[in-house]
Order: C-alpha cells, then sequence, then structure tokens
C-alpha cells in the first residue's frame, strides 16, 4: 500500500465482469476469443480481486450517443439472423455476424458505461472492465472485432457529466474509432500509442492526426516502429503521457490496454513485456490522483495470447488500481488448472512471474530507439504548440 495522498488505501478497484460477457464470440477460429476469460479472470481472482459487477445492456438510447440509429438496427438484424449479407463493416473477416451479437455488444457497453456511472456518482474511484475498450467501432461501421464502441461511450458519458478527459490508447492499434469519435471534440483528448499505421491495421494513427477544425489538438498519436520494445514503448509512455496530462489538466481519466504489443503476441510486430505494462499502469495511476481526484476507468482491449499474456496484463492493470506492487510469482494453483488448456494451444509454459525477465527479449536497439525518441518528440512539441498547451 501506498501512503500517498489523495489514494485511498485498502479502497478495492470495481471490477466490471459477468458470465454473459463470454457470448461476445465471433466463432472458435477468430482470435479475439471468449476463452481469454477463464485463465484471465482466474488469474485476477488470485492475484485479490473480489469487486465484482456484472454488466448490463446498454440501452438503444444510451448507444444513440455515439452510434447511427441505423447501425444498431443493422446489428440487431444480424443478431436474429447472422445469414444476411455483409453490411456496414459486419460479415466475413474480421466482425463476423453471430446469433445474439446486438445483446453481447451492448452488454460490453452497458459494462462500460455503468462503470463510468459509478465513477461519475463518486461510488468507486477507479474501475476496469477486461471485455472492453472496442476502440475500433466507429458510428456506423464495425471494424477489427468491435462493434459497438463501450470505452467511447463510457468517455461520452462523462462528458456530459462536464468532465474533460483523457483518452490514453496503450493497445497496440490505433484507437480509431475512438480518436474519429471525438475528433471536433475540444474536451476530450485521445492519446494513442501504437505500431505505425505503415505496418499495422487499422493504418490510419500517423502524426499528422491531431484533431478536427473545431478541436485542433483534440489527439496525440505516436507510431512506433514495427519491432520497437521496452525501451522505445515506455519512453513513449513516461515521456508523453505525463506531459499530456499536465499541459490538458482532465477530471478524468480513461484507458485502454490491449496488450498485444506484447513479444508473445501473434497479430502484430512489437516487442513489449508485461514489466514495462506494470510501469505504465502504476504511472496512469499516478496521473489519475494528481489530475483527476483519483477517476479513473480502465478497459482491456486487444490481447491474442491468452495464456501468457493476456492473464498478467489485466492482473496489472488491477494491481495498480489496488494499489499494490505485482507479487514476485503467479499463484502455482493457477499455472496448474490452466496449463494442460494453454498446452493445447500452443502456450507453454505459463509465465511463473508477473513481470517477464529482462531477457526475454533484448533490448531495442540504438537506431531503432532514435527514430522512435524522434517520433514522440515530434508529436509531443507538435502538440504542445497546436493546443497551445504548456501552460
Ligand atoms: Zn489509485
Ligand atoms: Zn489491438
Amino acid at each position: 500500500m501506498t501512503g500517498d495522498a489523495g489514494r485511498e488505501a485498502g479502497v478495492e478497484p470495481l471490477v466490471v465482469h459477468g458470465d454473459g460477457i463470454l457470448g461476445y464470440d465471433f466463432g472458435p477460429a477468430h482470435p479475439l476469443t471468449p476463452r481469454r476469460f477463464g485463465p484471465g479472470i482466474s488469474l485476477m481472482r488470485e492475484t485479490g480481486a473480489s469487486h465484482f459487477l456484472e454488466p448490463r445492456l446498454a440501452t438503444d438510447e444510451e448507444l444513440a450517443r455515439l452510434h447511427r440509429p441505423d447501425y444498431v438496427a443493422t446489428v440487431r438484424r444480424f443478431a436474429s439472423d447472422p445469414g444476411l449479407p455483409p453490411r456496414m463493416g459486419i460479415g466475413p473477416g474480421d466482425c463476423p455476424a453471430f446469433r445474439g451479437m446486438h445483446e453481447a455488444s451492448a452488454l460490453v457497453a452497458g459494462g462500460s458505461i455503468e462503470a463510468m456511472d459509478r465513477i461519475l456518482a463518486g461510488t468507486e474511484q477507479h474501475a476496469f472492465q477486461p471485455a472492453g475498450g472496442l476502440h475500433h467501432a466507429m458510428a456506423a461501421r464495425a471494424s477489427g472485432f468491435c462493434i459497438y464502441n463501450d470505452v467511447a461511450l463510457a468517455i461520452a458519458r462523462a462528458r456530459d457529466a462536464g468532465h474533460r478527459v483523457l483518452y490514453v490508447d496503450l493497445d497496440v492499434h490505433h484507437g480509431d474509432g475512438v480518436q474519429s469519435l471525438f475528433w471536433d471534440d475540444p474536451e476530450v483528448l485521445t492519446l494513442s500509442i501504437h505500431e505505425t499505421g505503415e505496418a499495422l491495421f487499422p493504418g490510419t494513427g500517423s502524426l499528422e492526426e491531431t484533431g478536427g477544425p473545431d478541436a485542433p489538438g483534440s489527439a496525440i498519436n505516436v507510431p512506433l516502429e514495427p519491432g520497437s520494445g521496452d525501451r522505445s514503448w515506455l519512453h513513449a509512455v513516461e515521456t508523453i503521457v505525463p506531459a499530456a496530462a499536465k499541459a490538458f489538466r482532465p477530471t478524468m481519466l480513461v484507458t485502454q490496454h490491449g496488450c498485444d504489443s506484447h513479444a508473445f503476441d501473434p497479430l502484430a510486430h512489437q516487442r513489449v513485456t508485461t514489466t514495462a505494462y506494470a510501469r505504465a499502469t502504476s504511472l496512469l495511476d499516478e496521473l489519475a490522483h494528481r489530475h483527476a481526484e483519483g477517476r479513473w476507468f480502465a478497459t482491456g482491449g486487444g490481447g491474442y495470447d491468452v495464456y501468457r499474456v493476456v492473464p498478467r496484463s489485466w492482473s496489472l492493470v488491477w494491481l495498480a488500481q489496488a494499489h499494490r506492487e505485482p507479487p514476485a510469482e503467479t499463484p502455482v494453483a493457477w499455472r496448474e488448472r490452466w496449463a494442460d488448456e494453454a498446452a493445447g494451444f500452443g502456450q507453454s509454459p505459463l509465465p511463473a512471474t508477473y513481470l517477464d525477465a529482462r531477457d526475454l527479449v533484448a533490448s531495442d536497439p540504438d537506431q531503432l530507439f532514435e527514430r522512435d525518441r524522434s517520433i514522440v518528440e515530434q508529436a509531443l512539441s507538435a502538440w504542445l504548440i497546436i493546443s497551445g498547451g504548456d501552460r
């Protein structure tokens, strides 16, 4: 426990999760598998999480805050008839239709909205929805495994309650949906640190994307090189997030913790480790207290190494929100419980430590680091000028 002013030791963060979430399932061959919740929630519980809330369905009116009603109607039609021809991003590929897809997606959205409402009411200080962070969903289009943009809907809730929201997106993919939904809103700053769109889906998130005509400086993008690891990634997080928070003066922090930048992840090309995730999450906690009276809503996100990486990444978010240091070792009971299943998917052995060993991957070569460092510098200096920041 820390004794920092403003940090209430012993107050357990809220975790939004329930079995209904397992219904968000694009099928057995899809990388975003509900199998991640078994080992993931189980490690969080073994780590100490016990304050859980079942998500609720978002209403059509709540979804309409950011999604076009004809899109919601389309998702509903696919939910009862998955065989309909492809439309609005739903169909074969990243977002295949499945029975009940509206209800499952509205449950993730409702979970994030409900978590935010509790933070706004002051009944919770920190909350985390592991299933949330569906950051690619657009106003009228499904994209990148995301149907409804739960995390953007939570931001809108805070915005409507008069908050200035800093959104930090750590997923390896650019947070394009959230950026687009608040592109012209000066009260929401979206900050995304990701692998460059030149190498990875969705292709956006360049340095030049800095906000719409009515909100110059409402977006910061840090497109890192493919192959970047802890050295570059942490430098980016530790340089730009505190500086942006200081200049923007948010009253609410919302974060997305996709762990697909990890060295083991099969879908992207970065080499980050859980050691860097732990430093990032504890920095975010510090910033929530420094700038936003502790108001902090966190979500999961991408992450496709579902036994070795996702459970530890979620647990590290919970630990930071609980103001606890990561224990040295992962519980033996957890490893025993999931070892066979993990092995069946080629993910052995399950890690014995929360923090990856320093030698899991070689440090970023100087040349790579220098390129990334220059990207961070350009992103920050351009933003400070556009936003009139550095106040
Ligand atoms: Zn805290
Ligand atoms: Zn991702």
